[in-house]
């Protein structure tokens, strides 16, 4: 009887702890998995950093020479084999051209 007893408490403690480990690890995930999705969030300005940002159809389009994207709206675009290539700058535009 007693032992009985013993093994139902023992049974008790352990999932008590087995919940507790398993609260404590989703939690430190959750954690993690926020941390990094707010450094993926904010792409460095670098030479070589392509923004994460999808283009919207018909809005924005895809610098060839930096990989920006930037609106239909923008002066330095140019006209290559019918088709209009839009670009961030001048220099970019130019740096194409070379
Ligand atoms: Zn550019």
């Amino acid at each position: 009887m007693f032992r009985a007893l013993l093994e139902l408490v023992i049974t008790i403690l352990i999932a008590m702890v087995a919940r507790a480990v398993l609260s404590s690890v989703i939690k430190g995930f959750g954690a993690a998995a926020s941390n990094s999705s707010q450094q993926q969030q904010q792409p460095r300005s670098g030479s070589s950093g392509q923004p994460k940002e999808e283009p919207r159809a018909g809005e924005l389009h895809k610098d060839p020479v930096c990989g920006t994207y930037v609106s239909e709206a923008t002066s330095f675009r140019r006209q290559i084999a019918g088709k209009t290539v839009y670009y961030c700058s001048d220099a970019c535009r130019q740096k194409h051209a070379a």
